[in-house]
């Protein structure tokens, strides 16, 4: 993919997302849009950044202490994402990298957080993930229990939840997990909805999303075979 394709593809998401949101009458800047740049390097990430994006997903923590703290440097006005699932060892790592992270999804990693962040003084923005299809494979709390979780959340581990986040299904309609997410977040009292990908962010904002995470269709197709996150 040259540069040029990039930003088409960037352009091109943009637009979509501005006539999704006018179609449910949401201004479209009620709508963050998260560049995935996971397995992108900065030669890709740069001309985006140059285009006037400053939300970044990554999945990775180690993949992002490569590439990210240079570019942070260069353009401190940058939100970076954490969107993939985080294990405790690297919980001071991410905190200290991450002005979000939007994979918090079970009890040890609240503590782990909430934790460092009293140690560092930093404090990311923080959503939940829900694992809205039930699936094994997926990290995730299960629908069920995640608005007691987002309460122990607040309650034991001091942490302030400000959305949920939800990968639905690969081969379902995404539709009633993005319905689901959105009931859920009432129920617990938060805000935001980290929800929609390059295949549905158009449903997703038509639903209610306030954030939709976009890699493929901005960068070009990712260069290993399985997407590992679906
Ligand atoms: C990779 C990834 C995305 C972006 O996926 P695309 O289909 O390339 O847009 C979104 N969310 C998460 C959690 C991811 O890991």
């Amino acid at each position: 993919m040259t540069m040029t394709d990039h930003l088409t593809g960037y352009h091109d998401v943009q637009e979509r997302i501005a006539k999704a949101a006018a179609s449910v009458g949401r201004p479209a800047d009620t709508v963050t849009l998260v560049a995935v740049s996971k397995t992108h390097g900065e030669e890709a990430i740069l001309p985006v950044i140059e285009a006037g994006q400053r939300v970044f997903g990554e999945n990775k923590v180690q993949e992002s202490q490569g590439k990210w703290p240079a570019l942070k440097e260069r353009f401190p006005d940058i939100e970076l994402r954490l969107i993939g699932p985080l294990q405790s060892n690297k919980t001071a790592d991410a905190v200290a990298l991450f002005d979000v992270i939007e994979s918090v999804d079970r009890e040890k990693i609240a503590r782990e957080i909430g934790k460092e962040m009293k140690k560092q003084g930093r404090a990311p923005r923080l959503y939940v993930q829900v694992n809205t299809g039930e699936e094994p494979q997926k990290a995730g709390i299960m629908p069920t229990e995640a608005v007691a979780f987002v309460e122990r959340c607040r309650a034991e581990h001091g942490l302030s939840i400000e959305g949920l986040m939800c990968i639905p299904p690969a081969e379902e309609n995404p539709g009633p997990h993005f319905a689901l997410l959105r009931k859920l977040a009432g129920e617990a009292g938060v805000e935001k909805l980290s929800m929609g990908m390059s295949g549905d962010f158009e449903a997703a904002v038509e639903m209610g999303a306030t954030s939709v995470r976009v890699g493929s269709a901005i960068f070009g197709a990712r260069d290993y075979g399985a997407d590992p996150a679906r």
